[in-house]
């Protein structure tokens, strides 16, 4: 792990017209630099990256942050090698604390180089590969190997002095009763490999008829299984080319689609997908094809990744094919029937019509009360999605269930245009005015209340909540919002008070109160202190 002091002290070193300028070409535009964005195509450009507040700002896309994220996204890159980049490119040195070294990490690249070379002179393990289909070549591009008994590994190990403590720890060996044993027994073992294109666990698959099928190495430090993907160091480059990525179930599935010329394809490590995967996902915004087994396991899983995939957080394109049964996508590059795997990636199913099939498909439709569940849920997931999707996926349903549409109700609120007018740009000033000073923002937090914003109460709530969300960022870097000085920002928020109390007055005049006199009395004091210059902090009774 690189230390929070030396990440600190690169940070010092960033200058993010300098890092951007080596990678995209800007121009000088007032007090920022201008660019096309190079993260979304466009002819004028709205690629603002500001000197003063050391960020960057798409006001097409959205899309910013630091130095850090630009390398990040620019080359596509994680948070740790975008660093590495970084120090390199600015010729600052980083330090690594000791949770793990680098050589220590060696020991898996040692025993992974040993199962290698047992493969092949076992006959039974390499039988084994053959018979799959499995090409050499293949077999030499993912690394492929064989471990034999449990003494064969230890006395490996032992032989070749590595330390038994970082076995133990990485989830080569274990210690039970009968002291130290092996985790893989006779399996096909294949490398599992991080982001970081470092070993960082292995998958093995029993020859000899062992109870589990499958297994990997426990849970470690460098292994999570939930973040890695299986073959994505071999896939990486092809991914981010075609724009599209292939999950499958398993390990001989990417092999196999990999050696026909897919390869794009990886794999979960025997787990679902998760929202832990979701930032390897992200990375270059390919289009993401589930390919799963037509049985009831891969249907369900197909059903939560969907989910997971079509939220309105995440909203990725893509879709699920799913493989008939007893049919895999291994068993067809076995069967040369590439060019009729290639058409079925091409007509994955959308995402959002899977899950709706998927829950039409629960119940029965043709009584009155099954209908009536199968449009009540597929409504209810129709209002999880991103707004645009919402109306054209209603017309879906509506379809296949046979309903009129206004039986169907999306959430999609349509903010009306004509309504932006002065009051939103003084909001937004005082918004932009209270981002950029604290003691300013202290002030105000006192005086006014959240419910005095009549079209930004969204952005006010993320000062608090979401400062790092990209319509603040977007806010700091427009040059047509004004900050406020101290005294400016006194009279706007006079303004909203006074604002804000005779609209009160008004509801209390009109309306059923007890007290009604005592009240208006009450706020016209209020008003008249405001108007005489007096900023009156807001009370709520
Ligand atoms: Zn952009």
């Amino acid at each position: 792990m690189i230390t929070k002091d030396s990440i600190e002290n690169l940070k010092t070193h960033l200058d993010i017209v300098s890092i951007i300028s080596q990678f995209i070409e800007l121009k000088k535009s007032g007090a920022n630099f201008k660019a096309c964005c190079p993260f979304h195509g466009e002819d004028t450009p709205s690629f603002v990256v500001s000197p003063v507040k050391q960020i960057y700002h798409c006001f097409g896309c959205g899309i910013g942050g630091d130095s850090i994220h630009f390398v990040m996204g620019y080359e596509k890159l994680s948070y740790p090698e975008s660093l590495e980049k970084l120090s390199s490119m600015v010729n600052v040195a980083l330090e690594y604390d000791s949770d793990y070294k680098q050589q220590d990490l060696l020991i898996l690249t040692k025993i992974n180089d040993y199962y290698q070379k047992l493969l092949v002179s076992q006959e039974n393990a390499s039988n084994y590969l053959q018979l799959r289909g499995i090409s050499s070549a293949s077999i030499a591009k993912f690394e492929i190997g064989y471990c034999s008994t449990s003494s064969d590994t230890i006395k490996f190990l032992k032989q070749n002095f590595l330390n038994l403590a970082d076995a133990k720890e990485f989830g080569i060996i274990d210690s039970g009763q009968n002291g130290l044993y092996a985790r893989f027994i006779e399996r096909i073992i294949f490398p599992i490999y991080a982001l970081n294109n470092k070993i960082v666990g292995f998958g093995g698959r029993t020859i000899t008829g062992h109870n589990a099928k499958y297994i990997n190495s426990p849970q470690t430090k460098i292994f999570n299984k939930s973040q890695l993907l299986y073959g994505y160091n071999l896939a990486k480059e092809t991914i981010y080319k075609k724009n599209e990525i292939i999950i499958t179930e398993g390990y001989l599935d990417v092999v196999m689609l990999h050696q026909a010329g897919f390869n794009n394809a990886v794999a979960t490590l025997g787990t679902a997908l998760t929202n832990s995967h979701l930032p390897i996902l992200k990375r270059g915004e390919p289009r993401v094809i589930m390919a799963y087994d037509g049985d009831n396991a891969g249907l369900n899983a197909a059903y939560k990744a969907s989910l997971l995939l079509t939220n309105n957080k995440s909203n990725f394109e893509g879709g699920v094919v799913i493989f008939t049964k007893d049919l895999d996508p291994a068993d067809m590059v076995v069967q040369n029937r590439t060019e009729e795997l290639n058409k079925m990636f091409l007509d994955a199913q959308p995402f959002s019509l899977f899950v709706i099939d998927f829950i039409i498909n629960k119940f029965d439709t043709h009584t009155p009360f099954g209908k009536q569940n199968a449009l009540k849920e597929s409504n209810d997931y129709l209002n999880t999605l991103n707004p645009i999707y919402q109306d054209e996926y209603a017309k879906y349903i509506v379809s296949k269930l046979n309903v009129t549409r206004n039986m169907i109700s999306t959430n999609v609120r349509r903010k009306n245009k004509v309504q932006l007018q002065q009051v939103d740009i003084s909001e937004l000033e005082i918004i932009k005015t209270i981002l950029e000073n604290e003691f300013l923002l202290d002030m105000t937090l006192n005086t006014i209340d959240i419910n005095m914003f009549e079209t930004h109460k969204e952005e006010f709530n993320m000062i608090i909540n979401d400062k790092d969300n990209p319509i603040l960022r977007g806010l700091l870097l427009n040059e047509d919002i004004k900050i406020y000085n101290e005294k400016q920002l006194k009279l706007k928020l006079i303004m909203m008070l006074v604002k804000f109390y005779e609209k009160k007055l008004e509801q209390i005049k009109y309306g059923q109160y007890e007290d009604k006199i005592k009240q208006i009395k009450y706020i016209q004091k209020y008003i008249i202190k405001l108007k005489m210059g007096i900023l009156v902090p807001f009370k709520s009774n």
